[in-house]
């Protein structure tokens, strides 16, 4: 089965949003072994979508629409794939139900508009809107699978994972398992990873290993298919053993693991806590593993202390250490670890300081990053030189040093 995704809106066309749903959909259908081979955007306007729908009919064996279920005029997918198959919108009852609800729990009055939401294509599998109004359709022809989603993708992307997907699944093969296992790397780029990797890349078939880059990250997705859950299994152990083999040592987690999570885990295991010293990254470090639940357990605080003063007055940075050697250096990562650690009486402390760019920070580079973290045993400073844009170098900076912290 090959797919193309058709996205509708012109605010996609105009540049005011990007298609974020032609990505999610797309890796969805790899798992599932669908091939994309197209990916369309076409603006609110049913001439054009209709030319759209035929180029794609001509094409791909599923098509897959988002956005345009809304009750606004320029709302039309749902009206002009009606037309184009020659068949007619139904008012689905369970639907208008839970969009009456939604206005009454809301204190909302309902508009006549409100309730074209609730209009199918007639014969189509409802897919339910647990996060919205309108209703997805699954729609099949003798040629064609047709899957009309809405435009939001909190409503979209749950929508299809839950409602779609497994009705795709179903519809592929009853006997097959698709199984998904994805390993999380660190401190190793995606040039390097493949090179390691090359051979078992170049000759994969079932498993998959399908490689990908995104913040300093590199995941490996292992996806393999076959007709039982523990056979699944069996390959993807397989795959996984032979690419730990060599690169085992860049191995930080698994599937939905984050560096924020894996440093929160291992600190509550080993009943430690932590607090950080933020310059470069004015908070961000704390706010990423304080995302995690349960951080809690194990972030004490932290201090943000941008300019010289503040180093000096709340991490007793002394003034003649920054003369000396200036904010981005290894002894200013160091005293702030320590000072931090002092001030907030924890196992471990981690501090950032750097030129986040786009200038350089005295005769530091922009992109000149220091790390410092001090523990009981020892204070340790790591310097990076980072090459992003600003923000992009805050970020990674926050990422090496959850990195540094389960080191
Ligand atoms: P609504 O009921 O909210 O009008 P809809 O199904 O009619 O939903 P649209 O009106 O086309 O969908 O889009 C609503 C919003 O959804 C857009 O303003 C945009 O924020 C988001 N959106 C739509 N299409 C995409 C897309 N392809 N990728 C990411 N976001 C999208
Ligand atoms: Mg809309």
């Amino acid at each position: 089965m090959n797919a193309e995704i058709i996205a509708v809106g012109s605010e996609l066309l105009l540049g005011q949003i990007t298609n974020s749903n032609a990505r999610f959909l797309s890796s969805h259908l790899a798992e599932l072994g669908i091939n994309v081979y197209y990916h369309t955007v076409v603006g609110d306007n049913a001439d054009r979508l209709k030319d759209a729908i035929e180029i794609a009919e001509s094409r791909a064996d599923l098509i897959i629409f988002t956005g345009g279920l809304g009750p606004t005029k320029d709302d039309l997918t749902k009206e002009t794939i009606a037309k184009h198959l020659g068949t007619t919108l139904a008012m689905d009852e369970e639907a208008l139900v839970s969009i009456v609800a939604f206005f009454e729990r809301a204190g909302r009055f309902m508009t006549e508009n409100n309730k074209k939401q609730a209009l199918v294509l007639k014969g189509s599998e409802v897919l339910v809107n647990h996060h919205g109004m309108a209703p997805g359709m699954l729609y099949k022809t003798d040629s064609h699978h047709y899957i009309l989603l809405p435009g939001p993708p909190k409503e979209m992307e749950p929508m299809f994972q839950f409602e779609a997907k497994p009705k795709l699944a179903k519809l592929l093969n009853k006997e097959d398992v698709i199984l998904s296992h994805v390993l999380r790397f660190y401190g190793i780029g995606e040039a390097e990873l493949e090179d390691r990797l090359q051979d078992i890349l170049d000759n994969q078939t079932n498993p998959t290993i399908a490689p990908l880059a995104s913040d300093g990250e590199v995941t490996l997705r292992i996806t393999a298919k076959t007709n039982t859950e523990q056979e699944a299994w069996t390959l993807i152990d397989g795959a996984k053993a032979q690419i730990l083999e060599r690169v085992g040592q860049y191995l930080y987690g698994y599937d939905d693991d984050s560096l924020a999570s894996k440093a929160v885990e291992m600190l509550k295991e080993q009943g430690k806590t932590i607090s950080a010293a933020e310059s470069l990254t004015a908070g961000l470090f704390q706010s990423e593993l304080a995302s995690v639940p349960g951080a809690s357990a194990v972030l004490a605080g932290g201090v943000i202390t941008y300019n010289e003063e503040m180093k000096k007055a709340h991490l007793g940075v002394s003034e003649d250490l920054l003369t000396e050697y200036g904010v981005v250096s290894e002894q200013t990562a160091l005293a702030m670890a320590d000072g931090a650690r002092e001030k907030f009486n924890t196992d471990i402390s981690v501090s950032l300081t750097g030129a986040a760019g786009p200038d350089a920070h005295g005769d530091q580079p922009a992109g000149t990053v220091w790390i410092g973290i001090a523990t009981a045993e020892d204070t340790t400073a790591y310097r990076l030189q980072l090459s992003g844009m600003r923000n992009t170098n805050r970020l990674r900076a926050v990422k090496l040093a959850l990195s540094y912290t389960i080191r």
